[in-house]
This record gives C-alpha cells, structure tokens and sequence, in this order.
C-alpha cells in the first residue's frame, strides 16, 4: 500500500546512541505494516556484515551496499514504499537532492546517520539531510567518563585523544571511538573559536 505522501525522517546522534538500532525497530514496524522495505548503506561501513544493518546491541536487517548514492536508482524497485539508509553522512552532498526526490515521489525515507565527525563538526551531507527533514530525532549515548548524556563520537589513536588534524586514516595504528559528553570530549589541537 502506498503512502499518501512521502516524507523524510533522519535519526541523528554520535556513535553508540542507537541510531541503527532506532532505524530497525522503524523498519521492522513498516513491515509489519505490510511496506515494501528496501535498506541501503554506504559500501565502505563493513563493520559487521556486508549486507545488513547492524546495531551495536546486537540487531540487524538486510540491506545493499552503495559505492555511491547515484546508485540506488540501479537497485530501487518500483514497489518500494519505504527506503531505509543508515550512516549516511558517508554519501556525497547528492543524497540530499536524491531523497528529496524519493519523498516526492510518495516514499518515506529513513536515514540515519552521524551528524558530527570526532572533532565536533558537522559532518558530510548531515547538515542538508538534517534541515530538509519532516522529523528528526537527535538520540544521546551514555559518556563513558561520567555516565551523562554523550552527544560527541570520541577518537581514540593508540588509546589517547587524536588530534584535530590527525589523517582520517593512519596506517597500523590502534583506533577506537566511545561516546563521551561536551566536557569529556577532547580534540588536542582544535583551534579556538
Ligand atoms: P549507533 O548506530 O548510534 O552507533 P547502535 O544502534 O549501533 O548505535 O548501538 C546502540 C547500543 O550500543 C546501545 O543500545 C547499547 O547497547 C550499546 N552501547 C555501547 N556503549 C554505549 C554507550 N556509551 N552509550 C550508550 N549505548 C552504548
């Protein structure tokens, strides 16, 4: 059953908020709800498997991997009423206008994604999938320092803060990433406002 209108959801927040696992529980709901479900997500996010979402806490639902967003129209089917999308602040700036598009053709698209990098700003196309949407939803985690709502991702680099200008990539080096809160969260090196 088609929707009446489309419209777009985004589920915002930093790592370990349960944006993945807010956008299954959504999607699991839609099928209930009889919707054609199909989910997508940037290739390069391998962090559990290939082809499905995957919650920190354990949740999981299938979907297609993208090199690039141009490429859901390659794998969207006609009868798809619902299109799910998470990290999304991997894509490139045409997200925006393609989910625009799908919502104006009466498709309800869900994205979640990151809406700030480990330094504290806005990350990738956020900010444009953030103002174009019907609803957002801005999810906390836990700070691991002192068990406050976290809003920021925390990278870590050989277990200490990276630094504001560290690559995005460095080669052999042990990298994590924890939820902490606006007074735990460290970027050495980030200039002063
Ligand atoms: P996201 O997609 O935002 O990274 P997930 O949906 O993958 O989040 O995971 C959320 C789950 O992560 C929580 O339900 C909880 O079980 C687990 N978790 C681990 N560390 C934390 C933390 N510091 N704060 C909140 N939840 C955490």
């Amino acid at each position: 059953m088609r929707h009446l209108q489309g419209r777009v959801e985004v589920i915002a927040g930093p790592m370990f908020s349960g944006k993945t696992e807010e956008l299954i529980r959504r999607l699991r709901r839609a099928v209930i709800a009889r919707q054609k479900v199909q989910v997508f997500k940037p290739a390069l996010d391998n962090r559990y498997a290939e082809t499905a979402v995957a919650s920190h806490a354990g949740g999981a639902f299938e979907a297609v991997p993208l090199e690039g967003i141009g490429q859901i129209w390659e794998h969207l089917e006609d009868d798809t009423t619902v299109v799910g999308i998470d990290e999304a602040q991997f894509f490139g700036e045409a997200i925006a206008a393609i989910v625009q598009r799908l919502a104006d053709r009466g498709v309800r698209v869900i994205i979640a994604g990151l809406d700030m990098d480990f330094r504290g700003e806005p990350f990738g196309p956020m900010p444009a999938l953030l103002a174009q949407a019907d609803q957002v939803d801005k999810l906390q985690a836990i700070c691991v320092k002192c068990g406050f709502p976290a809003s920021r991702s925390q990278r870590l680099i050989n277990g200490r803060p990276a630094r504001y200008d560290d690559p995005v990539v460095i080669v052999g080096a042990a990298e994590m990433y924890e939820a902490r809160c606006r007074r735990h969260h460290e970027v050495p090196g980030r200039p002063e406002a």
